[in-house]
């Protein structure tokens, strides 16, 4: 496939330029990365109505076959590895290899959803009566997708729509809707014309979207304040949501963790993607009885990690998407800087172009800090000490978010115990960020409603339907 030719919407089976255009970036250059089409409310409409009048065939034909066209995908994918790799560093800012693993990550998604099926419940079978209850697609989904993993999170939203019986309109963030626009040219010959439509946009796209009467459900990906701003806006029509938001994630780290050992595992929990997970461990408690030599491991393996322009060799930490993402990481430095915290490593800024930010650790800042309340989506990881799990455990648990977590030590039923006691949709133990297409994911209170994965995930793209079945011919009277 030609990764050279310009960016096109899929509408109706047919990729269409659009009669606008806009730039993405390259973060790491500032320069453009490529042009994308600007859909109107006009291309919205029409990529609706292909969905409408594609979802009965679609709804009709056999999950085999639903789940054919699934691992098909998933193929041309892994066959265009190499152009989708490089298309997605040069507008997300990644490192190639994890682009790699996104693009990858991607088609096992696709895959897994493909293993799933969709349970039917038998409520009764007597002698008078036969009831069961299966499940029905909704219709057409609307899915919105953010800009930190592009491709893999418009797959959670794919995967299951399509396989349950959906069509589907998905829109890309601005920022990163390259590799998405590809994607669509890849699946093109594969779905039947109007099951999968993607379009791209502006500012104003995604609100068209989630007030738009022609969808049943809209699917989103992005901040915890856009979700409520989602979420309002669907309420007239009722439309279904699933909302996957932002996190705070807290590690607790007990004292008798392997420190040499378990540096560089807490390291990367915080700092993959340029810390641009929502998984990402965003506050870091560590027991004051290990507090002192884990510091000074993990800001000396921080020292060794390469920042720089994804496509370069050896590059392990990219930029920043954005600028608005740069400038919003930026002010959190600025604001513990002002307060007068302690710096492990990193703060300063190098002047280079590109949305660059120095890998950055505070050490031990207060609990009311900006810092440890926020969440920062970048770089910068505050260190704090703890000596009581009570305490850290409530520490933990008081924020709005409750996405995920990890409790990393020796003692496993201690840490499992700890792990039950915080309230976020996934808790991992002495791992992180472990994500499963056949597992539910999901946040707790404001991270999220709905789950994504798993047969979960797939009943949120469903209806209940219950048959009731009168066995007997009612005797005359
Ligand atoms: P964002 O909310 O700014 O944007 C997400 C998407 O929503 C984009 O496509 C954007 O164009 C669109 N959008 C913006 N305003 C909209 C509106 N009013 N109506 C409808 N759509 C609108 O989020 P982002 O900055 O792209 O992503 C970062 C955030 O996403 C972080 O908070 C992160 O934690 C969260 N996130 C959550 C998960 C999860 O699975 N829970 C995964 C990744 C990212």
């Amino acid at each position: 496939m030609d990764f050279d030719r310009d960016y096109a919407m899929l509408i109706d089976g047919r990729l269409d330029s659009g009669s606008a255009r806009f730039d993405v970036l390259n973060p790491a250059t500032e320069q453009v990365a490529g042009s994308a089409p600007d859909a109107t409310r006009g291309d919205l409409d029409r990529a609706i109505d292909a969905a409408r009048a594609a979802f009965p065939g679609w709804a009709a034909t056999p999950i085999a076959e639903r789940k054919a066209a699934l691992n098909a995908m998933a193929q041309a994918l892994l066959a265009n590895i190499d152009g989708f790799k490089r298309l997605l560093t040069s507008e997300q800012g990644k490192p190639h290899a994890e682009a790699e693993r996104e693009v990858m990550g991607a088609a096992y998604w696709l895959m897994g959803a493909a293993s799933l099926d969709l349970p039917v419940t038998v409520n009764e079978d007597s002698a008078n009566r036969y009831s069961e209850t299966r499940r029905v697609p909704l219709g057409v989904v609307g899915a919105i997708a953010p800009w930190n993993f592009p491709l893999s999170l418009a797959m959670f939203k794919v995967a299951p729509a399509l396989l349950t019986g959906n069509t589907m309109v998905l829109k890309p963030s601005p920022f990163t809707p390259l590799s998405t626009l590809k994607f669509g040219e890849l699946v093109k010959d594969i779905l039947p014309a109007g099951v999968l439509n993607i379009i791209a946009g502006g500012d104003a796209l995604g609100p068209w979207m989630t007030s738009h009467k022609g969808f049943d459900k809209i699917s989103f990906t992005g901040s915890t304040a856009t979700g409520r701003r989602v979420m309002e806006s669907a309420a007239p029509t009722l439309k279904r949501v699933t909302l996957e938001l932002g996190g705070n994630d807290a590690a607790i780290v007990m004292p008798d963790v392997d420190v040499e050992k378990v540096a560089s595992d807490l390291f990367w929990a915080a700092f993959r993607n340029n810390g641009q997970i929502c998984i990402a461990t965003k506050r870091m408690y560590v027991h004051k009885d290990v507090y002192e030599p884990l510091k000074e491991a993990i800001a000396a393996y921080a020292k060794t990690v390469k920042v720089g322009d994804g496509s370069e060799q050896g590059t392990q930490i990219g930029p920043i998407n954005n600028e608005g993402q740069y400038r919003r990481v930026l002010e959190l430095i600025q604001d513990a800087k002002d307060k007068g915290y302690k710096f492990l490593v990193g703060g300063e800024k190098a002047d280079v172009p590109g949305y660059f930010v120095p890998v950055t650790i505070i050490d031990n800042p207060p609990e009311d800090s900006r810092i440890v309340q926020e969440e920062q989506f970048g770089p910068v990881l505050p260190l704090i000490k703890f000596d009581d799990y009570d305490d850290v455990i409530a520490r933990a648990n008081a924020s709005e978010y409750g996405l995920g977590g990890s409790v990393w030590g020796g003692d496993e039923d201690k840490a499992l115990e700890i792990a039950q006691r915080i309230a976020s949709g996934t808790v991992w133990v002495n791992e992180t960020q472990y994500l499963s297409p056949t597992a539910a994911f999901g946040g707790m209170k404001q991270s999220g409603v709905g789950v994504e994965g798993g047969v979960e995930g797939l009943l949120e793209y469903t209806s209940a339907q219950t048959i009731v079945r009168r066995k007997r011919a009612p005797v005359a009277a």
